[in-house]
């Protein structure tokens, strides 16, 4: 395959690092582009001999240019409920100004853009499971505004400039992703569970536990993110694992992979929590032939050594 000068936004975070590395195993050179304002250079640190990445510490709110590139991935943007609340302006800033600013590179080099959208953009879901055709049902104004909005923003700029300017364009709508290299801290439901369980401290449920999420490990992602920048389908794409878990059963999930003892307590639900989520992807399957192969139960085996480092 040719090899390809490319973009990664987000570079130092959960989703970018591992992007780069597939990038990377794929021949092409990278450079990977963060403000380390939620990401750190420790998930890029087995890269600091390979030649064909280059890092560059930059906010890309402000407008920068790295040289000519043939594709951008878009993946700044703080992440996590905790952080995107405690960096609520920043976060509406990188989502509009950000990939506004990464537009314009791709405009200008005439390269090929992938951003990196969320479940979010259904906010809390009327229609079950989420296709892509589901306008969704967002609080505009409420705590977790700063990020859904900042990502309809994105979708709604990214298609402009496929419109208006002819940027080959793609968006893929996340669904929640864990694996290796999740932030520790950053208060996810997955990071939270894992590193409770292991420390053998009481895994906190949120509300009674009976909102759903669906789980999708972090190479399965990747392979359809991969699979959706080489498609030259526009409009948005779910991304995600149809398997659909409540909270309390993620919880015992984790007790079961770690073998641990941890009582289960039960604290406040945030405002605004999303009561259900779970993406349709039959585009994927026929637009990509993608689907994910790694059930809950393996990917969070397969992420233990990682939480245990925390423990
Ligand atoms: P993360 O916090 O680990 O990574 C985000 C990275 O973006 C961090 O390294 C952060 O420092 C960087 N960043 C934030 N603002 C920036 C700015 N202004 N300039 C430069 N860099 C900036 O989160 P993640 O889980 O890896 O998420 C990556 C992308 O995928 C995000 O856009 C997120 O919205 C999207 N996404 C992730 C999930 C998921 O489950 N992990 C779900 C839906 C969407
Ligand atoms: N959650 C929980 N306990 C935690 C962290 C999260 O019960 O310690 C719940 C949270 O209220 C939400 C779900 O788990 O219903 C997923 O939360 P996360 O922050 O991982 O991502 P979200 O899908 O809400 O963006």
């Amino acid at each position: 395959m040719e090899s390809k000068r490319i973009l990664a936004t987000g570079a130092a975070g959960f989703l970018g690092s591992h992007l780069c590395d597939a990038l990377l195993a794929e021949g092409n050179i990278v450079v990977g582009v963060d403000n380390l304002c939620t990401g750190q250079t420790a998930n890029l640190a087995h890269l600091s001999g390979e030649p064909r990445f280059s890092f560059i510490e930059q906010d890309i709110i402000r407008p920068f240019d790295p040289g000519k590139v043939d594709f951008i991935f878009n993946f700044a943007s703080p992440a996590s409920p905790t952080d995107y609340t405690r960096l609520g302006v920043e976060t509406l800033l990188v989502g509009s100004a950000g990939t506004v600013n990464t537009l314009d590179i791709a405009r200008k080099y005439g390269a090929g853009y992938l951003h990196a959208s969320t479940s979010e953009c259904y906010g809390d879901p009327e229609v079950h499971p989420q296709v892509e055709t589901y306008w969704g049902h967002v609080n505009p104004v409420g705590p977790r505004s700063v990020y859904d909005e900042a990502k309809r923003f994105s979708e709604a700029a990214v298609m402009a400039y496929h419109r208006y300017y002819g940027v080959d364009t793609r968006i893929v709508r996340i669904f929640n992703t864990y694996g290796p290299r999740l932030q520790a801290n950053d208060g996810r439901v997955i990071s939270n569970f894992m590193i409770q369980a292991l420390r053998g401290e009481p895994l906190t449920i949120y509300g009674d536990g009976s909102q759903t999420r669906s789980f999708c490990y972090v190479s399965d992602l990747i392979d359809g993110i991969l699979r959706l920048s080489r498609s030259c389908e526009h409009l948005p794409v779910n991304i995600g694992n149809p398997e659909e878990w409540t909270i309390l059963e993620c919880a015992r999930e984790v007790l079961a992979v770690t073998g641990s003892k941890s009582e289960i307590v039960s604290l406040p639900l945030p405002i605004d929590d999303p009561a259900r989520r779970r993406p349709d992807i039959e585009k994927a399957r026929t637009l990509l032939g993608w689907e994910p192969k790694i059930k809950l139960r393996e990917g969070l085996g397969r992420s233990l050594d990682y939480f245990k480092a925390f423990c």
